[in-house]
């Protein structure tokens, strides 16, 4: 692999992901090399300067997007026209610049409407970027942790409400839920062009409705939703608590079941395990199907990882997979975006794929995990669920329920996270002592009490998905 691939690649999604017309696309692009990459800069040069002033302002989020995607990590874009002298020339000035720190000429931001681009009965989810074309069944590698879902998805997909109906699909983050629903979505609209398919993150499914009412236009959005065919809610723990959206997708439910639709939704946790999920909605789901996604074993990590490699266009030496899968464990998206270090590593330096790569991979994400869970986030989302101001759990107040929330932070962030007693006693103006008797209370309550002990995981869970 080198520059060119990479920018292939790119090119790739560009045309695909985002409906842009084809001829705009070969009018502006035609003639636009990418020259050198490094880690922080990608180098463009066109044949002619309107090019350049074009791509950089109108593409020029799309095309660092994209660049991102590929690449695994954020880069700059600086975009020279060979018009008047050759890249090679100009290179050692643009890269003075950059070293001394002078903004290079980065494109400008301006956004284009992006257009889904599957059949005109799908309706995705504006969160679902368009560009996933590998999510399909055919690329989901299958193993004892994940089997059962896929058996699920793909009966589902080849026989909408008729096996499965309401498939309900748990696991924790980065485990494929979402790549399962977008097969199902792939396979049923090339079989059924004719059905109106709608895939939504329970998220989407609350904002359209928020906006729909303020629009006034509730008859729109039932409309929407109650003719699909198939109706797929994604994370749809997200609704957990609000009431009336709830209520609306109660009603979605059955106006869809009885009418013998396809309904598939997904969690992060059981149904049982979603606090305040309306009764009704979760006895719906346990007369369903559930299946779950585990994470998976070291065999079935190294599996995933050969097959997103070929997918990739990289070849990586079997004790690279091996390290890789035995120090990526819970995540199977960070899977991807190592490789894509990987590979743009391995460009920039000229080399073979090999362990340092791997290493600095790993490192990466072990640091982006300690990063993410800061005791900030930990105390605010205490904070929200206790209903005590953030404050009063850094403060010296001695009510039980102050007491308990700061426990169960304190708590929180020992399982959560790298740091020492004592920088999390730190973090509260407490000392190391206080931190271990936080986390002897607990533990206590939860051996005395396990629903509190089904709340703290639960809380955990709600952390981790933070992290993602
Ligand atoms: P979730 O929706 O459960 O959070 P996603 O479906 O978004 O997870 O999956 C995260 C990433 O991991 C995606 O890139 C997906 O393709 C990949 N992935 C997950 N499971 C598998 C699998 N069994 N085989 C191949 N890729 C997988
Ligand atoms: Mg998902």
């Amino acid at each position: 692999m080198n520059e060119k691939d990479i920018w292939d690649l790119v090119l790739e999604r560009l045309k695909n992901a985002h409906g842009f017309s084809p001829m705009a696309l070969e009018l502006w692009f035609d003639g636009m090399i990418m020259e050198k990459l490094t880690p922080d800069v990608a180098y463009f040069s066109t044949d002619n300067a309107l090019k350049k002033n074009i791509v950089e302002s109108k593409y020029a989020d799309v095309l660092k997007q994209d660049l991102k995607e590929v690449l695994g990590f954020d880069v700059r874009v600086v975009i020279v026209s060979r018009e008047k002298q050759s890249f090679a020339e100009q290179f050692d000035e643009l890269y003075a610049n950059i070293v001394a720190g002078r903004e290079p000429v980065d494109a400008e931001r301006e956004k284009e409407d992006a257009v889904d681009a599957v059949s005109d009965n799908v309706f995705l989810s504006p969160s679902l970027s368009s560009g996933l074309p590998e999510y399909t069944f055919d690329n989901f590698v299958v193993g004892g942790s994940n089997n059962m879902a896929y058996t699920l998805a793909k009966s589902v997909a080849e026989h909408p409400a008729v096996i499965a109906n309401p498939l309900f699909l748990y696991g924790a983050p980065g485990l494929g839920k979402t790549h399962l629903l977008y097969a199902i979505t792939r396979e049923i609209s090339e079989k059924h062009p004719e059905y109106s398919i709608i895939y939504a993150k329970g998220e989407d499914f609350m904002n359209e409705l928020v906006e729909a009412l303020a629009n006034k236009t509730p008859i729109l959005f039932r409309e929407k939703y109650r003719n699909a065919d198939v109706l797929m809610l994604d994370d749809i723990q997200f609704i957990s608590g609000k009431v009336s959206v709830q209520e609306e997708f109660f009603h979605t439910y059955e106006a869809l079941f009885e009418a013998g639709k396809q309904i598939i939704v997904t969690a992060d946790r059981l149904p049982k395990d979603i606090q305040s999920l309306a009764e009704r909605l979760r006895s719906r789901f346990e007369h369903g199907i559930i299946a779950d996604i585990q994470p998976p074993d070291l065999e079935l990590r190294v599996a995933i990882f050969k097959r997103k490699a070929q997918m990739l266009g990289i070849t990586v030496p079997n004790n690279v997979l091996m390290y890789l899968g035995e120090n990526i464990k819970d995540n199977i998206r960070q899977i991807e975006g190592a490789l894509k270090k990987m590979r743009a590593s391995a460009i920039i330096q000229g080399t073979e794929i090999n362990m340092e790569h791997a290493k600095n991979a790993v490192n990466d994400i072990l640091t982006a995990k300690a990063a993410a869970i800061s005791p900030e986030k930990v105390i605010e989302y205490i904070s929200q669920k206790y209903q005590i101001p953030y404050e009063d759990i850094l403060g010296r107040r001695k009510t039980d329920n102050v007491v308990m929330a700061r426990q169960v932070a304190m708590y929180l962030l020992r399982e959560l996270t790298v740091l020492s007693l004592a920088n999390i006693g730190k973090a509260f103006n407490r000392d190391h002592s206080t931190v271990v008797n936080a986390i002897n209370r607990v533990n206590e309550m939860m051996e005395e009490d396990c629903s509190f002990e089904a709340q703290v995981e639960d809380m955990i869970k709600d952390m981790q998905a933070v992290g993602y």
